[in-house]
Formats: structure tokens, C-alpha cells, sequence
């Protein structure tokens, strides 16, 4: 038996420099690198007769060359042709060397790898890995699948598999099970040696297709170890937090009667409630954590307006944090409208301010003079200090990250008091799901929407008919409506043949003359979005060409049109709250999702659409999104915002989370003493404070 490596280092090959790479994947000592797991897996365990072979697969075949030629088709290729008895094939080479081509010798044997496609002249495989082998030396095939590790920065798939190699034949008491076997054997999961065992190294023969599905019980047993890790986190955050001190806001006075007088409208009976318990929350002695869910467009910024007037009357500061500037500006200016003429002052901090701007609003924010305060995540930045933070708003939460949650506590505290906190979200989520993400705060649910609202009507059509597009939105614009036009790319990629926005932006310009066409997007400056997004709500532009810079929170309840194109390559998600920028108001709205004729729609990007158009729910598009989200659609996944992790993949594991939480039950009551080993292996303290 080998000794135990105890430091990155002790492993062969593992010098100072590599360590610190790894230190970078979260790997800092040998076991860490188990938990690193494969992605996908190679068969080189057989030699499939190429009779046998079906195209898009990869393969190890065996076989004697019948004929090696460059030819000139276009450009120089060198052709291998090779017979096994069953079947031939072709190798394809682009790049070759004299040497390569003198070894493929006519009659020799080689043994390939690679992906079979279909070719000209039959099935081929373009720059395979190959082998040729001798009379007398039979080349070994793999006892084991080969990992595929997912692209790892600089640190090359053999050396990785080496080193894991290493850990694995080493391992012996050090990669503590911190499952207490009874528990494990009550949810059928294997233990973790044995689970970890098989994923770095599946037998010959195992289920490619369970592991691919991530469904295999070895991967079960690491993505439910994982999930629990997690709510175990949120649940002892949540306990942390209860037994820490804030101040109770309960102010007197008639500002907030007024503050709704001066609306112009009635709560809605959801934004009621919220508000009564939001209240009750504030004026207790332990600091609020409280979630306010609910669809684009229901109305959860007057929510969050009312708990900064709470705050604010109850001699605190607020600190409202937005995720992108474009809405903490929309923010800003709504809150001033209608804060300020309550005699309350509002401030706005933003990572683009001037030296001497930002210098005067800390020295504001950190006497007390500023109220409420809003900006990015610019507001939790070194050097922001607080006189008396009693509340932290945070606005589409989503797009925060969980475990930030805590940190922004700390990061308020004045003293020996703790802020409040408020999170809001359009990311409407289900049930089961909630219950875990959210695990460490109470939820408010706004379902209901304002009154007058009308559904908004979703069409969907090829970039063939774009014309038409054209010709029904320039009649709508003579009616006085305004439109946004949604393109996921600044500039053209041919390769992925993405519409883009300046392109477009010229297209409409040329197609719509006499109406103002405006375009906004990620790269341009913050100052210039605002007046693009300004002049739109004013009415000055009536067509806004955008990238998905709009997605979130901006409000233009006149705009009843929403195009959005290459909509197959967007998540359900993210279409949902595009979709939500119209319908705002009391006219009829229109989304039009167009997509590309290039290519035939995937089986999932037609099911999206499909959604798309038969419902406006937020909750039945987020769990059909839920649903629909197959492994390897990473796109979904990001947009979303769910927490990302490492094994587990909460769009394909949700079905487990019942499980997830039973487990956590039993594990709280039976073996506490695991709890904080479980945290401490899955969740690295590094993901607390990035990105804040
Ligand atoms: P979201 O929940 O997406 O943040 P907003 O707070 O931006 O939604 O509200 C969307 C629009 O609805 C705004 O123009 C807002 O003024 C309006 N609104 C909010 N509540 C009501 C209500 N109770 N009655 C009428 N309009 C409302
Ligand atoms: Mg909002």
C-alpha cells in the first residue's frame, strides 16, 4: 500500500505551479481532486467492428490499411482507407506530416479512435487518435471507460486523469463517508469510496447512458451529498441569523398613508399583504430575511418602496442594490419621485460616478444624511460606510448569488446590530425548489397582477417572414405604440449566424423611415444607455433595438411590442422576462419570437416556443423550464440564475430534493456532529464573497 498523500505536492508531478492552478479549481488538497468528476466518458475498453459502427459515435476500431493518398479537394487532405473484415472506413487527416503519411504504409495495422461521420465516400473519422501497431506487441485495451474532465485551465486531461489516478490508488481513510452508513443504506445510496471509485473509473460495460443522464446511483449518491450540503447551509444560515440583533423599525407618523395617496392607484390585495408582513418583520429585534417572489410586472418595486419608507421614517438608512446599472437608474429615479417631496433623501452610488461624486456620496452615506441609497453592487464595496443601515434591499435576486446573502449582513452590520433584509425576484420558481434555494428565508408570494392588465399574445415565426414583422409593427407605431426589438449580440457572428443589434438597428432605420429607431446595449456607457432608455420612455425614440441588456426590471408601460430574435437560442427564463417588458400597461401586447431558418429548431428550443405561446404564467413557464432543461443545455442553466454546483444540476435533480430535505431531517436530529464537515467539504468559502 502507498502512503497517503497528505499536500497537492506529495503527488507525483505536482509541483508549486500546479498547485496553484488546481488552487484555482477549488483543489487544495488530493481528495479535493475526487470531487472533480468527469463530464462524459470514452469507451476504449472494445474494438467495435466497423460493420457495427453508427455515425456521431466514438470509437475504438482495428484494422489493416488498404491505401494511404493525399488528394487536392479544395485544399491538400491525406486519406487513409482501412478494412476489417466487416466494413471500411476512411481517416481524414487536414494536417499531416511526410512521416505520417510514410508510416500509414499500405498492409500495416492501426488502431484508431475517434468520432465515426459520415464522409463523401463512407464513414470517416477526421484526425482520429491512432496507433500502429507492431507484429509481435498486442496492445492492451482499457480495463476501465476513460474520463473526459471538464476543460480545466491549463492542466492537460491526461495529467489530470494521472493524478486522480494516483489519489484513488492511494486513498485510504483520508475521504472521510460523512454519510453515516445507516443513513445511507435507508436511501439506497452507495458509499462514497465505492461511488467515487466507479465515476473516476466505470467498469467495461457500464451504462453510458444512465451516467450521461446523470441517473447512475454512484452519481446520485455525490449529487444528493452535494444538495444537502447546500440546504444544510441555508438551514444553519437561517438559525445563525435568528439569534442575531436588529433594530426594530417601527415608525409613526402618516408618510407612508401619504406615499400611497400620491400613487395614483390601489395596492393590489398581494402587494398588501406583503407589505403588512414586511412590516411585522421590521419591527422585530431579529433582522428580517425575507424573499418577495412574484412575475415580472406585478408590482414589487411599490413593495420595495414602502419597506425604504419604513426604514427611512424609522431614522435608518436603506441600501437598495439593483444588478445592473440600467435599473438601479430606473430605481433611482422612482424612489426620488416619490421619496424626496416625503422629505426624505435619496442617493445614488454606481461603479461609473466621478472621483468627486463618489467622494461626496460616501461622505453622505457614511454621516447619515443620505437615506436611502441606491446603486449596484458598488453599495457593498470596500470603503462604503454606513452611519445606520436598518434595511438592504436587494432587486432580482436571481441574479445574486446564495451564499452572498450572509455576506451582505456582515458586510451592513453597524455595530452590534444587524440590517434587515428584502429580496425580490421574477424568477418565479417551484415549490419543492423554493423550499431548498430559499431555505434561510421566509417567502412572499405576489400572484396577483394589477388591475387592467391584458394577456400578453406570443406569435412565433421564421426569419423568413421578418418583412412581415416589419410592415405589422410600422402600423402599430403609426397608432402610437412603441416597440423593442431584442437581439442577443452586439456585433455579427458569422458563425452562429445571430441577428445582431447593429444590424438590425440599420435594417429597421432603412425599413421604418420617419420613425426614431433607437439602440442600446451592454457596451455602451452607462451615461448613453440612460439616454437611450430615457428618450424611449419619453416617447422620443419609438423603436428600441436592444440586447438582452433590457431583460431586467425596466419599466416602459407604453411599449406593446416585444420582437425578439434567434428567440430558439434564448432559455425559457430569460424569453419569460423579455416578454414581461410589454403588457405593462393597459393596451393590447405582442411578443414575437422569431427564429432562425438556418438551422431546424431542436426538439427543445420548439417546446420553449411552444410554452411561450400557450401561457403567460411565470410559475408554469418556470416549472416546464424545469422540465425541459436537458443536461448540456447550459444556456438555460446561467440564465436562470439557480445556484451553480458542482455535481448536482438543479434543473435535472429537482426530483430528488424531497429527499434532500427528509435526509437533512434525519441528519439534524441523529448525527449533527456530520453537519458542519458536509458544509465544509461542498461549499468553498470562495464562493461567499465572489461577485459582490
Ligand atoms: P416588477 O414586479 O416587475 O418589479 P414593477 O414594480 O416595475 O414590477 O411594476 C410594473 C408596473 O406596474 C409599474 O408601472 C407600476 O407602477 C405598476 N403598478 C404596480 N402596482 C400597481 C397597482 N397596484 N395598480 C396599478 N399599477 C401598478
Ligand atoms: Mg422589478
Amino acid at each position: 500500500m502507498k502512503s497517503t498523500p497528505h499536500s497537492l505536492t506529495d503527488l507525483r508531478g505536482v509541483g508549486p505551479a500546479l498547485a496553484e492552478k488546481l488552487g484555482r479549481l477549488g483543489v487544495t488538497q488530493p481528495t479535493d481532486l475526487l470531487f472533480l468528476l468527469p463530464f462524459r466518458y470514452e469507451d476504449r475498453t472494445r474494438i467495435a467492428p466497423i460493420g457495427s459502427l453508427l455515425t456521431g459515435q466514438r470509437a475504438v476500431i482495428e484494422a489493416e490499411i488498404e491505401l494511404t493518398e493525399v488528394v487536392y479537394r479544395g485544399r491538400r487532405n491525406m486519406l487513409c482507407r482501412l478494412a476489417d473484415g466487416t466494413g471500411s472506413l476512411t481517416l481524414r487527416f487536414f494536417y499531416f506530416s511526410r512521416a505520417q503519411q510514410q508510416g500509414l504504409a499500405r498492409g500495416k495495422r492501426v488502431r484508431c479512435y475517434g468520432e465515426v461521420r459520415k464522409g463523401t465516400g463512407g464513414l470517416e473519422m477526421v484526425h482520429p487518435e491512432y496507433r500502429i501497431l507492431a507484429e509481435q506487441d498486442p496492445q492492451p485495451l482499457d480495463k476501465h471507460l476513460t474520463p473526459v474532465y471538464p476543460a480545466t485551465e491549463g492542466i492537460q486531461q491526461g495529467r489530470l486523469r494521472s493524478l486522480i489516478g494516483q489519489v484513488l490508488e492511494s486513498r485510504t481513510h483520508n475521504c472521510a463517508d460523512l454519510l453515516p452508513a445507516e443513513l445511507a443504506a435507508g436511501h439506497k445510496l452507495p458509499a462514497l469510496d465505492a461511488a467515487l471509485e466507479f465515476l473516476h473509473r466505470p467498469p467495461a460495460g457500464a451504462a453510458l447512458d444512465e451516467l450521461a443522464a446523470g441517473r447512475h446511483p454512484a452519481q446520485r449518491r455525490l449529487i444528493i451529498e452535494e444538495l444537502l450540503a447546500h440546504y444544510l447551509s441555508l438551514r444553519q444560515l437561517r438559525d445563525r441569523v435568528s439569534h442575531l440583533q436588529a433594530r426594530s423599525l417601527a415608525p409613526a407618523g402618516d408618510n407612508i398613508a401619504k406615499f400611497l395617496r400620491n400613487l395614483g392607484f390601489e395596492l393590489t390585495g398581494d402587494q398588501q399583504s406583503s407589505i403588512d408582513i414586511i412590516r411585522r418583520d421590521l419591527a422585530a429585534t431579529r433582522p428580517m430575511m425575507r424573499l418577495v417572489q412574484g412575475d415580472v410586472g406585478c408590482g414589487k418595486t411599490i413593495v420595495a418602496a414602502v419597506a425604504a419608507l419604513l426604514a427611512a421614517d424609522a431614522d435608518t438608512q436603506v441600501a437598495i442594490m439593483a444588478p445592473t446599472e440600467l435599473l438601479a437608474e430606473q430605481h433611482r429615479d422612482n424612489f426620488s419621485a416619490w421619496l424626496q417631496p416625503l422629505g426624505i433623501s435619496v442617493a445614488w452610488l454606481s461603479g461609473s460616478l466621478k472621483a468627486a461624486q463618489r467622494k461626496r456620496a460616501l461622505a453622505a452615506i457614511a454621516d447619515g444624511e443620505a437615506q436611502v441609497i441606491i446603486g449596484t453592487h458598488a453599495l457593498f464595496q470596500a470603503g462604503v460606510e454606513y452611519a445606520r443601515l436598518g434595511l438592504v434591499i436587494v432587486d432580482e435576486q436571481h441574479r445574486f448569488g446564495v451564499h452572498q446573502r450572509m455576506s451582505l449582513m456582515e458586510k451592513g452590520s453597524a455595530g452590534s446590530f444587524r440590517p434587515h433584509q428584502l429580496v425580490m425576484t421574477a424568477t418565479p420558481i417551484p415549490r419543492t425548489l423554493a423550499m431548498t434555494l430559499y431555505a434561510d428565508l421566509d417567502v412572499s408570494v405576489i400572484r396577483e397582477m394589477p388591475p387592467g392588465r391584458q394577456p400578453v399574445t406570443t406569435v412565433a415565426v421564421s426569419d423568413q417572414r421578418r418583412g412581415e414583422v416589419v410592415s405589422r409593427v410600422k402600423d402599430a407605431l403609426a397608432s402610437g405604440q412603441r416597440a423593442y426589438w431584442v437581439c442577443p449580440l452586439v456585433e455579427e457572428s458569422a458563425a452562429l449566424h445571430y441577428q445582431d443589434a447593429e444590424s438590425t438597428h440599420a435594417m429597421l432605420s432603412e425599413a421604418l423611415p420617419g420613425i426614431a429607431v433607437g439602440l442600446i446595449h451592454g457596451r455602451m456607457k452607462a451615461a448613453a444607455k440612460e439616454q437611450v432608455m430615457k428618450a424611449f420612455a419619453d416617447g422620443q425614440l419609438q423603436v428600441l433595438v436592444a440586447t438582452t441588456v433590457i431583460e431586467v426590471g425596466v419599466d416602459v408601460p407604453e411599449a406593446t411590442l416585444m420582437i425578439i430574435e434567434n428567440a430558439e437560442r434564448m432559455g425559457l427564463a430569460q424569453l419569460h422576462q423579455l416578454r414581461g417588458r410589454v403588457g405593462r400597461g393597459s393596451g393590447q401586447s405582442t411578443c414575437v419570437l422569431i427564429y432562425s431558418s438556418q438551422q431546424p429548431l431542436s426538439a427543445h428550443a420548439r417546446q420553449r416556443i411552444e410554452v411561450m405561446r400557450e401561457t403567460n404564467d411565470g410559475f408554469i413557464v418556470a416549472q416546464k423550464d424545469l422540465e425541459l432543461r436537458g443536461p448540456g443545455e447550459v444556456l438555460g442553466k446561467r440564465q436562470t440564475g439557480l445556484l451553480q454546483m458542482r455535481v448536482a444540476d438543479l434543473g435535472r435533480d429537482a426530483w430528488l430534493l424531497p429527499e434532500v430535505q427528509q435526509l437533512a431531517d434525519e441528519l439534524l436530529v441523529r448525527y449533527p456532529e456530520q453537519v458542519d464537515m458536509l458544509i465544509e467539504r461542498w461549499i468553498t468559502r470562495a464562493d461567499d464573497y465572489s461577485n459582490i
